[in-house]
């Protein structure tokens, strides 16, 4: 009861949801806070904005799910930043995957995010648990919108190397990138304006493309599918459960290649209990504040 504010926050942004005796009264992004992603600095800025328009003040209760939290200090050092704005409200600060199963009416189970990163967090009934991915954009995030932003510049790159001309894909690529030739894709890759934000926007193009056709982009939109079922079977495997396993972020909440290929691929390996997150992983916050602790 009372105010409870919950945050999502992923690679691309803060969602924040503010609940006044459980009904939602106001629902605002800013940019992500993810300090995986993004600096402190801006990080603190974005939490600011966003608690500049959901209200901060007199709540009780912060629950935040959040990108790149993997030990108690990453949690803590995430928590400092929410806490000046919300004096009086106890904050909780859980990894983003944690969100999505409870968002997922699940209490068991595994919870996949293919979004701006992808991971796969599940846990049983008996309160054992384990993670698989989530390791970054430098380090993972198989089948995430920025591996496939990176894998339609990669195959642009290989065509320019075969000496083949610039396919459905890479035009709208460079279209999209505002450059003329794959070879200005490399600089653009690592150059610091562009980042992981505007490279798993790109993940867009693969997916159009995919639809309109192009084997190449259905090839990748495939390989994605695939490589986030391997996390969820990672998981399943190591807390001994069938399912369910629930699919969520952006690219699998939306992209029907990519859900098709993961539903393919976990039940060629028994699990057959796959479903399609219905709502914002956000509200997983009324189910994970109804918990016992
Ligand atoms: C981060 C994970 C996060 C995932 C989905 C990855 O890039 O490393 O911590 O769960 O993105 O948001």
């Amino acid at each position: 009861a009372g105010v409870v504010i919950g945050l999502d926050i992923g690679g691309t942004k803060t969602h924040g949801i503010r609940f006044e005796d459980g009904v939602p009264v106001a629902d605002e992004s800013a940019g992500s806070s993810n300090v995986q992603n993004v600096s402190r600095e801006e990080a603190a800025r974005n939490i600011a904005d966003l608690f500049g328009r959901i209200g901060g003040g007199t709540v009780s209760r912060v629950y935040a799910g959040s990108g790149g939290i993997d030990t108690e200090e990453d949690a803590a050092a995430l928590a400092s930043l929410i806490q000046p704005h919300v004096p009086d409200a106890l904050v909780t600060v859980v990894h983003d995957s944690r969100l999505l199963l409870a968002a997922g009416h699940a209490s068991a189970g595994v919870a996949v995010i293919a979004g701006t990163g992808s991971a796969a967090w599940g846990r049983n009934a008996d309160g054992g648990e384990a993670r698989a991915g989530g390791w970054g954009y430098l380090l993972g995030d198989e089948g995430s919108g920025y591996w496939l932003g990176r894998e339609a510049v990669r195959h642009s790159l290989r065509r320019m190397n075969q000496g083949l001309p610039a396919d459905e894909l890479t035009t709208a690529l460079l279209q999209s990138c505002g450059v003329d030739h794959p070879n200005r894709l490399i600089a653009l890759f690592h150059s610091p304006e562009t980042g992981r934000r505007f490279w798993a926007q790109q993940a867009r193009h693969v997916v159009a493309a995919a639809a309109a056709g192009h084997p190449g982009s259905q090839a990748m939109l495939d390989q994605a599918g695939r490589d986030l079922g391997d996390l969820a079977l990672q998981v399943l495997h190591q807390i001994g459960l069938g399912g369910p396993v629930i699919l969520g972020g952006g690219l699998g909440m939306n992209v029907e290649p990519l859900q098709d290929s993961f539903r393919r691929h976990l039940s060629s390996a028994g699990a057959t209990d796959v479903r399609v997150l219905d709502q914002e992983p956000v509200f997983g916050v009324l189910q994970l504040l109804a918990e016992p602790a």
